[in-house]
């Protein structure tokens, strides 16, 4: 999926070979935009949004697979139905990705807040009460979680191909930005890190939460916890500054290391694309600038917009 100025884009791969892009106007809400002017709220309200537009997207690709799901029945009338099951199988998944996605965004903020907390207070409150050094060593449990649960999905196949295709989009991005033409071959010379990355912001959560956690006490565990849930959305909001803080000294020598453990992260959530996947992400990269292009001139107007596009441009 890419986002443009205008406009996101995602392509999908059919059954039968064809790559389909799926296309998102953005919405100018008048009530958004003045909060996505205030530091702090911002973040969150960029959060939810594009948690949104990404369950949005997910969602249309749940119903492409039941395109291709119902001409596989079609298809299984005159001869077996050996691709039924296969079919079937990837709906299902598709649709487990959905519900990961809106669920981890909600009960993976909590645990990750809450166990941490609880896990810090049983183990480690009995040998310091210094507040700082209680808030790195939790900050140090939630790293040990969060990479932990990382390697652990990057185990199965169906998130293995989302981080490949989250490679494939750096890949491509770093082509685009190097002035080089996007062929297949150009694209997957470069790296599958990208200096601004949307997973970069979970490693800077945890690192302002131990700054920000550092100067609540708290007398029970209890307390703890619920300290924690409270900050969290100041933390957000505060994590988002500080990303686009280092989005914007990344070319300054020094302050560039700032980034550094987003990246260092990325090893975890990118894998190396085939050229398969690599060529869908080029599809889907191209359109988007088509169609962002397409907006800027003013070519676009609702009379001449595509039906399917009409609920998401009015
Ligand atoms: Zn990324």
């Amino acid at each position: 999926m890419f986002g443009g100025r205008y406009t996101q884009v995602t392509a999908i791969r059919r059954k039968n070979g064809e790559i389909e892009t799926h296309e998102l106007y953005k919405k100018e809400n008048p009530t958004l935009s003045i909060f996505k002017k205030i530091p702090l709220i911002r973040g969150i309200v960029s959060l939810i949004e594009s948690s949104a537009s990404g369950a949005k997207h997910l969602q249309h690709a749940t119903e492409v697979y039941d395109l291709d799901l119902e001409e596989d029945n079609d298809r299984a009338q005159d001869t077996s139905s050996t691709n039924k099951t296969s079919s079937s199988w990837s709906f299902g998944v598709v649709l487990s990705v959905a519900v990961i996605g809106v669920l981890s965004f909600i009960i993976g903020k909590v645990i990750f807040t809450a166990l941490p907390a609880f896990l810090s207070s049983i183990l480690f409150d009995r040998f310091t009460k210094n507040p700082l050094i209680q808030s790195v060593i939790e900050g140090g449990i939630k790293t040990l979680l969060l990479l932990g649960y990382l390697w652990a999905i990057s185990q199965t196949p169906l998130i293995k191909r989302l981080f490949q295709y989250h490679g494939a989009e750096h890949k491509v991005i770093s082509t685009y930005e190097l002035g080089q033409e996007l062929t297949i071959k150009n694209v997957q010379k470069q790296s599958t890190l990208h200096y601004r990355c949307g997973s970069s912001f979970i490693i800077l959560t945890v690192i302002v939460g131990v700054i920000v956690y550092s100067f609540f006490q708290y007398d029970t565990i209890w307390d703890r916890i619920w300290t924690r849930l409270l900050l969290l959305p100041i933390v957000i909001g505060l994590s988002y500054e500080v990303l686009r803080f280092t989005n914007a000294v990344r070319d300054i020598p020094v302050l560039r290391y700032l980034g550094y453990p987003g990246l260092w992260l990325q090893k975890l959530t990118t894998k190396e694309p085939t050229d398969d996947q690599v060529e869908v992400a080029i599809a889907a990269f191209n359109r988007m600038r088509e169609l962002d292009a397409e907006v800027a001139s003013n070519k676009y107007s609702k009379h001449s917009a595509p039906t399917h596009l009409s609920s998401s441009t009015s």
